[in-house]
């Protein structure tokens, strides 16, 4: 049986619409029907070649909503018609110093939805059964897809954050205000911080929607903010936002680097990272990361904001996001 999937078949090309054989489930794997798929800046870096090392061709697309269509033997954790998440972390190897040390997104081995194996822009995907999360109640399929990378991501720089912030009333500065940024904000102002948000300049919608989700402040990063950073998360990928966010920073403070591509930083004065001030990078996400953030989302409860396209859309969705033509976060439907 034959199913439409979005292919890329070399890096710096379109996405194809091809017919391909639905994916059947190996031992430990369940079969899912998408119902959506979340389109990621990440997705962006693997089509345009910036991330080097895809499996090709490749059916792109890391944050997969759907339900449960087969299992694979030894399935035990999960039913038929189940509704799951799939995340980017599709695997590791459970034995590295990494992985032992509850820090499995680090693993030399581990494998990514969507860059290693086929991801969720196609009618059908399969996914190993450990790496699956269950979806809360009250999300529809397309609401929650963002959740799974856009808002993990997000959440776990947020921790990172948490460090050089004060536990309520910290100053927070989001540089980039997308998919993740726009998640996050509800999650920071739930626990009583206040929220800059700083966009590309001119990106006035960007801005009002940081405004109406309760950022204190928006502009662009070359504007003087109203008041010293506790900590900053740069989710745009501009090498430059580095030491700009620093120059924000008080002492003590942190800027956390969300993303996985970003392009050189420049040089800085030592200035700028004195006064015990850090630069921390975030990489990937673990299974703990989607079983805490996911009821978290659901208990706040994170609202959000998505543009859908229809699978053979998607090379406009990602061109959309290149060119920052939507608010919130795309999400193919097939
Ligand atoms: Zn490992
Ligand atoms: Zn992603």
């Amino acid at each position: 049986m034959p199913m439409r999937a979005m292919v890329l078949s070399q890096p710096s090309t379109a996405l194809q619409l091809q017919s391909v054989p639905i994916p059947q489930p190996g031992a430990a794997q369940v079969q899912v029907r998408v119902l959506a798929c979340g389109v990621c800046r990440t997705d962006l870096h693997v089509v345009d070649g910036e991330l080097t090392q895809p499996k090709l061709p490749l059916i792109p697309g890391h944050q997969i909503v759907g339900t449960i269509t087969a299992l694979g033997a030894g399935v035990e954790r999960w039913k038929m018609g189940q509704v799951v998440g799939i995340p980017w972390l599709s695997g590791s190897c459970g034995g590295c110093r990494y992985c032992r040390g509850g820090h499995e997104n680090l693993c030399d081995d581990a494998r990514y939805t969507g860059y290693q194996i086929d991801g969720g822009f196609a009618e059908y995907t399969v996914a190993h059964q450990d790496y699956c999360f269950a979806i809360p109640a009250g999300y529809s399929a397309e609401q929650a897809a963002p959740l799974l990378c856009a808002g993990l991501i997000g959440y776990r720089a947020y921790r990172m954050a948490l460090e050089t912030l004060p536990p309520a009333d910290g100053v927070l500065g989001l540089y980039g205000f997308g998919a993740a940024a726009h998640l996050l904000i509800q999650v920071a102002r739930h626990d009583g911080h206040r929220v800059f948000a700083l966009t590309r300049a001119g990106d006035i919608d960007a801005q009002q929607f940081a405004l109406q989700l309760g950022a204190e402040w928006a502009g662009d990063a070359t504007q003087v903010l109203p008041d010293q950073l506790d900590a900053a998360i740069i989710f745009a990928p501009a090498g430059e936002l580095v030491p700009t966010a620093l120059r924000a920073l008080r002492k003590g403070g942190r800027v956390v680097c969300a993303g996985i591509h970003m392009s050189d930083i420049p040089q800085f004065s030592y200035d700028l990272l004195w006064g015990e001030r850090s630069i921390c990078s975030v990489a990937n996400l673990t299974r703990r990361d989607g079983e805490e953030f996911l009821p978290l989302a659901a208990s706040i409860p994170i609202h959000t904001h998505i543009t859908t396209y229809a699978l053979e859309q998607a090379n406009r969705a990602l061109d959309d996001l290149r060119a920052g033509r939507f608010t919130g976060a795309a999400v193919v439907i097939p």
